[in-house]
């Protein structure tokens, strides 16, 4: 009788568990965020498990019995750290009921978020399932959709994002370590580098941060952090610290941190920059802030392993070529081939054949480039280029404006000369392909004005009169028969530029 009763009650502390453990999972998949503690506002992953309060306090370990210290004392570490005795109880004191604190963390098989999640890391448990990685082929095959030429780049980006991605998966866990496709891209600017990054990154699905060099000094001067890209990768993955370690950080204009040549100052956007980051792109554990771009005492910070984030850089690395010529020909001025000294002087594509030494003597350190594996160049963009990247990727420009007009019944055709115009306006400009979105949204905001003005309008075609400000474009009436158009000037002033 007795023990039936001791097993009934038994009975209901297991159901209000279950109950308990319900509600927790629960809680746990409407929320990914990890707590906080309310004192010292270490994250969990930090400071270890907390202890929850009611009104969704949280204390971490520490300063629990630091507190606790403080009001009395009695020694709870002992007590707590104290083995079971027989009846199960763990208490020494029968008459003196106290809480026991390793109840209220959880040991006793409460499933929480926390757990779950440091498992996964401390396992070191792949993440990414190696079966569902894409295959180089076919990673090129997405970016051709998008990105025009740069076949070389493509190919390349390709390959060591997909070893990239293998090595995460499998962890390395065997001797046999497979070192970091860290890249570095070398072009000029507008010629697609950020464009290929993010592209890939949207295609992998992976979150991506987009830092410029320029603004990054060694801790404690003015200007960001190094350490700041990686919060801005926890940004972008929505806090969430796994998917960041597993994110992509790119690092524009990275050849603006070359060492500065003939200081006696300190160098500390330069040099130093490179120094500070060098042991991020080889991968360690920092402390960044969440939520925020500087460490202070209110903001919580998370531990993030940069061991498996991709770090990708990019420059336009402007007096490189020269550089490359003059070892090319100084390698000539010797010997037999001496009278071939200016034979790279005219050389288009010189950067092809950049070194690790050019860069080198650019100003990058050794260590520095040691870490960044995976060196190739981009092309300049050329006429033919331009043309293509107007028209034929899947969001191009041009097929962006048709399909806004195609919302009013009103098609937008360009003639060939016109898309030659302009081309030959956007390579004047020296910025690459950013300058053939400046031209067309000047010249298309007339037709983009007046357009829908007239319901009459049933086609617009672009010629390179009108590009060149000479003429204007074709309006078609669409009672008209298509096969006669009419080269009127309906739109006023769209000749004066
Ligand atoms: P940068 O090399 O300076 O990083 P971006 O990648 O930012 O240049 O290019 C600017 C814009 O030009 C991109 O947003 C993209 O729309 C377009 N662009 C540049 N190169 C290409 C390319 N090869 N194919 C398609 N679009 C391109």
């Amino acid at each position: 009788m007795n023990d039936d009763k001791h097993y009934d009650s038994d009975e209901e502390i297991k159901d209000a568990q279950d109950k308990k453990d319900a509600k927790d999972e629960k809680e746990e998949t409407h929320s990914d965020y990890e707590d906080v503690c309310f004192i010292c506002r270490r994250p969990e992953s930090k400071a270890g498990k907390m202890f929850r309060l009611p009104n969704h306090i949280c204390v971490c370990d520490d300063c629990m019995h630091k507190t606790m210290d403080t009001v009395s004392q009695f020694d709870y570490q002992g007590l707590l750290n104290q083995p079971p005795t027989d009846d199960g109880d763990g208490r020494r004191f029968p008459n003196i009921s106290f809480v026991n604190l390793a109840d209220l963390q959880g040991d006793g098989g409460i499933p929480n978020k926390q757990k779950i999640k440091k498992k996964k890391r401390s396992d070191d448990k792949p993440e990414i399932d190696i079966k569902n990685i894409l295959p180089p082929h076919k990673i090129k095959a997405k970016l051709d959709e998008y990105v025009v030429g740069q076949e070389h780049a493509k190919k390349v980006m390709s390959v060591a994002v997909y070893n990239h991605y293998k090595r995460v998966a499998t962890g390395t866990m065997d001797e046999i370590e497979i070192e970091k496709s860290n890249m570095l891209m070398i072009g000029p600017t507008g010629c697609g580098k950020t464009y290929l990054v993010k592209t890939l990154a949207r295609l992998l699905d992976v979150p991506l941060a987009i830092a410029d060099a320029t603004s990054l000094t060694e801790a404690g001067y003015i200007g960001d952090d190094i350490e700041s890209v990686v919060s801005k990768l926890l940004a972008a993955a929505d806090n969430d610290v796994e998917r960041a370690e597993r994110g992509i950080i790119f690092i524009d204009e990275i050849d603006k941190i070359a060492k500065k040549k003939n200081t006696n100052s300190r160098d500390v956007s330069g040099e130093s920059v490179q120094q500070g980051m060098l042991k991020l792109l080889e991968g360690a554990e920092v402390e960044v802030p969440v939520g925020a771009n500087s460490k202070n005492a209110m903001v919580p910070l998370a531990t993030v392993n940069t061991r498996n984030i991709l770090f990708i850089c990019g420059g336009a690395f402007p007096d490189l070529e020269e550089i490359i010529r003059q070892r090319l020909n100084k390698r000539t001025s010797i010997g037999y081939n001496a009278e071939l000294r200016d034979k790279y002087d005219k050389e288009k594509n010189i950067l092809n054949r950049v070194t690790v030494e050019d860069i080198k003597k650019f100003g990058m350190i050794p260590e520095f480039i040691g870490r960044l594996p995976i060196i190739f160049t981009l092309e300049g963009l050329s006429k033919e280029m331009m043309i293509k990247i107007l028209e034929e990727p899947k969001n191009a420009i041009l097929k962006q404006y048709q399909k806004l007009l195609e919302l009013d019944e009103v098609k937008l055709e360009f003639e060939k000369e016109a898309l030659e115009a302009i081309a030959e306006k956007a390579l004047e400009k020296d910025t690459g392909a950013r300058a053939l979105r400046a031209i067309i949204e000047e010249f298309m905001l007339d037709i983009m004005y007046e357009v829908p003005k007239d319901d009459n309008i049933g086609r617009v075609t672009i010629t390179r009169e009108y590009i060149e400000g000479t003429g204007g474009p074709i309006i078609d009436i669409r009672s008209n028969s298509l096969e006669h158009p009419d080269r009127l000037n309906v739109i006023e002033g769209g000749a004066a530029r």
